[in-house]
């Protein structure tokens, strides 16, 4: 029995192929030239090496670098989400008929989130937004993160479940618990090592409904 569902954000609340979550990823490496000089032919080794041991830049910059997390988050994030999104109808009659209690699990900021759904016209399906901020900068996969939000839940982990484009945040999900959805959007970025830990697979968030 589900009765609370927990939705990433970026590339599952709206699909990767709008392309916003790529500007965004541009802005971090661009961040990382401009603000702290790192070599752009470096960039992408060293995200990759942060993803790996650190689960995000942000927080691979911040243990490493040790750079305001703040002035991170608002240079990546000022993006123009209206080039990008715009009302989801679909969207919008889905989460109308899903009875759960809806929230947000983000490694973005809240006032970010809030743009997104606000854009996407779904803002009021969600009673809260669990964002970077809530977690201390420990963001997804970091287990930190899970225990956070869990505590925070009106109802056992049993019966939320959480959706997430990126496979390997399933996993901390499952280990306490929760039910888990991988939404499979990407084939190519390393979002898909830890996909074991779905319990269902779904291609687009309108399918969302087929599974609770
Ligand atoms: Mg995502």
């Amino acid at each position: 029995m589900i009765k609370y569902i927990l939705f990433d954000l970026d590339d599952t609340i709206y699909s990767t192929s709008l392309g916003m979550m790529q500007e965004i990823s541009q802005r971090m490496s661009e961040y990382m030239v401009t603000r702290l000089d790192i070599p752009r032919d470096d960039v992408d080794r060293q995200r990759k090496d942060y993803w790996a041991r650190h689960g995000t830049t942000l927080r691979g910059l911040y243990i490493e670098r040790h750079i305001n997390p703040q002035d991170f988050l608002a240079f990546v994030h000022d993006v123009d989400i209206e080039k990008y999104l715009q009302a989801d109808a679909r969207l919008d009659a889905m989460l109308a008929q899903l009875p759960q209690t809806k929230s947000i699990f983000t490694n973005a900021p809240a006032d970010y989130a809030r743009r997104v759904l606000s854009v996407l016209g779904v803002e009021k399906y969600f009673q809260s937004i669990f964002d970077i901020n809530f977690f201390n900068y420990e963001s997804k996969p970091n287990q930190f993160a899970y225990d956070r939000v869990v505590a925070a839940l009106p109802v056992p982990a049993r019966e939320c479940l959480m959706i997430d484009d990126t496979a390997r945040n399933l996993g901390p999900a499952k280990k306490l618990g929760m039910q888990t959805a991988w939404l499979r959007v990407t084939e190519d970025r390393y979002g898909n090592d830890g996909h074991d830990a779905a319990d269902f697979v779904i291609a687009s968030i309108y399918d969302v409904a087929k599974i609770v």
